[in-house]
């Protein structure tokens, strides 16, 4: 079965440029926050291309939504395929959208040449992949995946003060949260297709990336209470100045990220609140925010624990305060040899060259791994830019990626 005669790439960037219009940012920049009225227009607007194809569409309490096309084994789970259509502010209109409009034309292209799978491929548009309003990424496939509670959920505000409940329950969505969780048996794989966001596959030009590994970030709070003071008053002798013991531990963690010699690991103190923050005033209070990652969570987990011996260090030495807090640590996935198989011998039948990577950002897939087999697969995007108005991604690179997809979907349906 050769996808390429029924693969209709133009149909599909159209599809993206329409898509990439609704947004509440003027054109060409994409901005697609969840339950703003652009995501909700967007939503709509992708359910009516799934009814077009004559999949059945139907939503969960948290506005995950799923478009199924039946198998002819109709109690089979289905094999799922999907990414998010919600964008950060100011981004561009491939990340995400390329897993989900391409992930429709993919099942298009096989109603097209008349196959028939035995068991259902449903189409996943997963809620809130980016933490923009609710500062926490996947909210959808996490709470798909049992990983953030019903309680836990209702307990999210946005920035303005409005709760969780509020905001889905005025975008349509009022079914208990309770509902949102899956078992392990509702989906038999999923593949999840994505742009790498990084610069490997243009630099190296080749066609597609398997994914292995999804690294997951632990995210650690530092709070380190010093004494404040007047900035010339107060002699060298004896300061307790918070924003000198952060700056130790700043790079403590990019010491003990490059320590473990594995070029997976990776820190970064990405926030530093400063209090009072005035140039002629001793900083009393720092707090820091860090981001470690790894494919390996032992790995991961000895970079934490050099922190909170360096925490321990500085606090003693410099006689302040340090509290940590773990804010999230989520385990890296491990994707699945049989459909990284599937999708290597689809890429060859397809003539696209491919290898296999890590992807070092997360996506809903990382959830997803907890309840079904999942892997990723990469197109490249120029330059590796994302999370930008000038992301972008070549129709031939779309189009490879959803041929490989095609193909692997048939096969993994069979
Ligand atoms: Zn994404």
């Amino acid at each position: 079965m050769d996808p390429r005669p029924a693969l209709s790439i133009d149909r599909l960037i159209s599809e993206l440029n329409t898509l990439a219009k609704i947004s509440s940012a003027e054109p060409p920049v994409v901005t697609r926050i969840v339950f703003s009225e652009a995501d909700l227009r967007a939503r709509t607007y992708v359910k009516g291309l799934c009814r077009e194809a004559g999949l059945s569409v139907h939503e969960d309490a948290i506005g995950n939504t799923f478009a199924r096309w039946a198998g002819t084994e109709t109690d089979l789970a289905p094999v799922g395929t999907g990414s998010h259509i919600d964008a950060i502010p100011n981004a561009g209109l491939y990340d995400g959208c390329v897993g989900v409009l391409g992930g429709l034309e993919a099942i298009r292209v096989l109603q097209q040449l008349g196959f028939k799978p035995r068991r259902p491929i449903e189409l996943v548009i997963f809620t809130a992949e980016e933490p923009t309003r609710f500062g926490i990424g996947c909210l959808g496939s996490r709470m798909m995946a049992g990983v953030l509670s019903p309680a836990q959920a209702l307990a999210l505000r946005d920035k303005e003060g409005r709760t969780l409940e509020e905001l889905r329950s005025n975008a349509g969505f009022k079914d208990a949260l309770e509902s949102v969780a899956l078992s392990r048996d509702r989906f038999h794989q999923f593949i999840e297709l994505h742009i790498e966001q990084g610069p490997i596959l243009e630099q190296d030009g080749i066609d597609v990336a398997l994914v292995t590994h999804i690294a997951a970030p632990a995210s650690m709070r530092i709070t380190i209470e010093g004494e404040g003071g007047h900035a010339g008053a107060r002699l060298m002798p004896g300061r307790k100045d918070a924003l000198a013991a952060a700056a130790e531990l700043i790079l403590k963690l990019e010491a003990a990220a490059k320590s473990t010699g594995a070029i997976d690991t990776v820190g970064t103190v990405g926030v530093c609140e400063v209090f009072p923050g005035a140039v002629n005033s001793i900083p009393s209070r720092v707090r820091l925010e860090t981001d470690i990652r790894d494919i390996d969570p032992v790995r991961r987990d000895a970079v934490i624990d050099m922190m909170k011996s360096a925490c321990d260090d500085v606090e003693r030495r410099r006689r302040v305060s340090i509290m940590t807090e773990m804010v999230n640590s989520d385990p890296p996935a491990v994707c699945d040899a049989a459909i990284l198989d599937a999708m290597e011998h689809a890429a060859r039948a397809a003539g696209k060259t491919c290898k296999r990577m890590v992807s070092r950002a997360y996506h809903d897939s990382l959830f997803m791994a907890r309840i079904a087999p999942v892997a990723m697969l990469f197109i490249p995007c120029r330059g590796g830019v994302s999370h930008r108005p000038d992301e972008y991604a070549s129709p031939e690179w779309i189009g490879s990626g959803v041929h490989v997809l095609a193909r692997t979907l048939a096969a993994l349906s069979s």
